[in-house]
């Protein structure tokens, strides 16, 4: 029987409870409820996941909660570079973008890139002079400013750390990268993810997001995945193309899999994050290593769910 179903992360990472008002989670839980809807309304028509991953994503990158688009952190020297991945199951065709600026979607320029470009990934000035040429919709820098993530920044600019945006434990808000997976009528997988990165970043610096088979990854033989947290752990674990892995040539199943990379493999390496992913059944797993994690997932026929902590 043909079904279909979606999942969606907003960043993993320490959110602390007492540091979020209910009117804060309540904001959250409806950002990612609208995104998984935008979802499912493209799956239950008989869409393609690839598209319906496309839309959750384009849903929390245009809400200033997440960092991701319109939400995205600020680097060192006070820019944005966004990176985004999308991958779908069937053909493993692939697109992504990695240090673009004002690009209001970097989801949409990274399916164009799969689409138009015949290559992979592009980077910086080239991606954005690609995206001009598709006629990418750009927005001004005020767009993405926002005064609690310029405080972000400054508070440790002239340090040499980096932070995950949702990790600041003194600040009341918690925010973070943003994925979606899906599975649709016809059996086909696809994920895709979108970040504003690390606040404080330097020296073009890119993480797990844009790159295939760390950050994001998807094959109909196997998974479908989007991860958030540190991403130079998720690189070096190549934790995307690893969980399908050990599922095609280990027969592990999807929980079992997932459980390997986020609670034994990245927690050995050091790595704090979680990820959310399908299989071509539907099954879906959304484990995470840290306090919590802004996700949700919507199956045919079944209510919504939508959740922070553990
Ligand atoms: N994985 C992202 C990165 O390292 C950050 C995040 O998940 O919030 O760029």
């Amino acid at each position: 029987m043909s079904t279909y179903a979606i999942a969606i992360h907003g960043g993993a990472g320490t959110i602390n409870k007492d540091l979020i008002t209910p009117k804060e989670q309540q904001d959250y839980k409806s950002a990612l409820r609208a995104a998984l809807q935008a979802g499912e309304d493209i799956l239950k028509d008989g869409g393609s996941s690839l598209d319906a991953v496309q839309a959750a994503v384009m849903s929390l990158e245009d809400c200033p909660l997440f960092n991701a688009g319109r939400g995205a952190v600020f680097t060192h020297e006070g820019t944005h570079e966004m990176d985004a991945a999308i991958m779908e199951g069937k053909g493993l065709n692939a697109g992504a973008v990695s240090g673009v600026s004002n690009i209001k979607n970097p989801v949409q320029l990274a399916r164009t890139i799969m689409d138009h470009s015949g290559s992979v990934l592009l980077a910086g000035e080239g991606a954005n002079e690609f995206a001009r040429k598709m006629n990418i919709t750009f927005e001004e820098d005020a767009y993405f400013f926002s005064q609690y993530r310029y405080d972000q920044l400054m508070k440790i600019r002239d340090t040499d750390m980096v932070k995950l945006d949702h990790s600041v434990s003194d600040a009341p808000k918690k925010f973070g990268t943003v994925g979606a997976v899906a599975l649709d009528i016809n059996g086909n997988l696809a994920a895709s993810t979108s970040t504003g990165g690390l606040t404080n970043k330097r020296f073009g610096r890119i993480g797990d997001t844009p790159i295939i088979g760390a950050g994001t990854y998807a094959n109909n033989k196997t998974c479908a995945i989007s991860c958030t947290g540190v991403g130079e752990f998720y690189i070096r674990a190549v934790v995307g193309h690893d969980i399908s892995c050990l599922m095609e040539y280990k027969g592990l199943s999807l929980e079992q899999a997932c459980h390997e990379l986020v609670q034994v493999k990245l927690i050995e390496l050091g790595g704090e994050g979680g990820l959310i992913a399908i299989d071509s059944k539907g099954n879906i797993s959304m484990p995470f290593n840290s306090e919590g994690m802004y996700r949700g997932m919507k199956k045919a026929g079944e209510d919504f769910v939508v959740e922070i902590y553990a």
